[in-house]
């Protein structure tokens, strides 16, 4: 490590060092990362990556961190914020393409600007474009993949453009080389006047008011949907809904949804896992998985 720390002071990458990742999240739980570089655009972050890669240094992505849940204990390797890589682009004929690090909110005000339709679905969810793509994230039956064109990844040391049909995305995760790192995407959006994108984005927050615990700490749903059925509605059954431990609970609004307090402890939402999964097995014998990314060390 600090052979990479060095390496980064010489070219100049901004880093810091055992900084507390619980802000980074949406969640507000988690240790310290270790090393935490902020690269400041795309060649930045390439170099980060490609400096730890010859050292042997295991690195981490950070979009948003609105999936993500890091242990008390924190990241031992280096943890690369993607936030800097903010670049948008209107390529015409509905192509835009985005870097890893810009959020979904400036991502849908540009569309709306330009009158480009399609990820309204998405709007309230604070993520980034990296982050949207890694999880083929989706709601109300639509999903990131079917807007996706390229995506530019950092991979074992080479940069390269993926086309998106030669990807196999599934449900909350996209199929690109592990360890990948999403450089930026092309998306195709579709013509629609910007009143008519209004009453979209107006249309899917609603019902997202109406659900989830909108405004508060969580990291959006934290199972998977098993097949054929909501893990919502069977954490409902189970009365976990309002369940407390620590300063975490499960969400009175939405069962799948853990939402923390003030002085939470990563171990808290774990705590609260545990039991969903344990109770859901023994009640429906059915196995939930997580949706949240669980990282780091306890
Ligand atoms: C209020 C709320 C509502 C939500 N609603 C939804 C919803 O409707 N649908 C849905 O699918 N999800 C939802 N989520 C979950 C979350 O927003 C999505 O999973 C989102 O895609 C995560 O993006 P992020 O940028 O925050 O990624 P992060 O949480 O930072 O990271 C998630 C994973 O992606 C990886 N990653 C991030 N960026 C990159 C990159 N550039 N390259 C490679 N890997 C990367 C990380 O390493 C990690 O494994 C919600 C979350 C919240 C808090």
């Amino acid at each position: 490590m600090q052979a990479l720390l060095r390496a980064y002071r010489e070219h100049g990458l901004p880093f810091f060092e055992g900084v507390t990742l619980a802000p980074y999240t949406t969640l507000r739980v988690g240790g310290p990362a270790r090393c935490l570089v902020t690269p400041k655009d795309y060649q930045q972050a390439c170099l980060a990556v490609d400096l730890a890669f010859k050292v042997g240094v295991p690195v981490f992505f950070l979009g948003g961190g609105s999936n993500l849940l890091v242990r008390d204990g924190g990241m031992p390797g280096v943890v690369v914020d993607l936030k800097g890589l903010n670049q948008l682009r209107y390529l015409g004929k509905g192509l835009v393409e985005a870097e890893a690090g810009v959020s979904l909110g400036a991502l849908l005000r540009f569309c709306h600007q330009k009158g480009l339709s399609g990820l309204e679905f998405l709007a309230g969810v604070p993520a980034t474009v990296g982050g949207i793509v890694r999880m083929n994230a989706g709601a109300f039956g639509y999903e990131v993949k079917d807007l996706l064109q390229e995506v530019t990844v950092w991979h074992g040391g080479q940069v390269e453009t993926l086309r998106a049909p030669d990807l196999k995305f599934v449900y909350r995760c996209w199929g690109g080389p592990s360890g990948a790192l999403i450089l930026k995407a092309l998306f195709l959006f579709r013509p629609l006047p910007p009143e008519d994108i209004e009453e979209r984005l107006r249309y899917f927050l609603g019902r997202r008011r109406d659900r989830q615990p909108v405004g508060e700490a969580t990291a959006g749903c934290i199972f998977k949907n098993p097949e054929g059925i909501a893990a919502g509605f069977l954490l409902d059954k189970i009365g976990l809904k309002g369940f407390t431990h620590g300063r975490a609970h499960f969400s009175r609004k939405h069962a799948n949804f853990i939402v923390t307090k003030k002085g939470a402890k990563a171990e808290d939402v774990l705590f609260l896992i545990d039991k969903a999964k344990e109770e859901v097995m023994r009640a429906f014998g059915i196995e939930l998985r997580e949706e949240v990314v669980v990282v780091g060390e306890a």
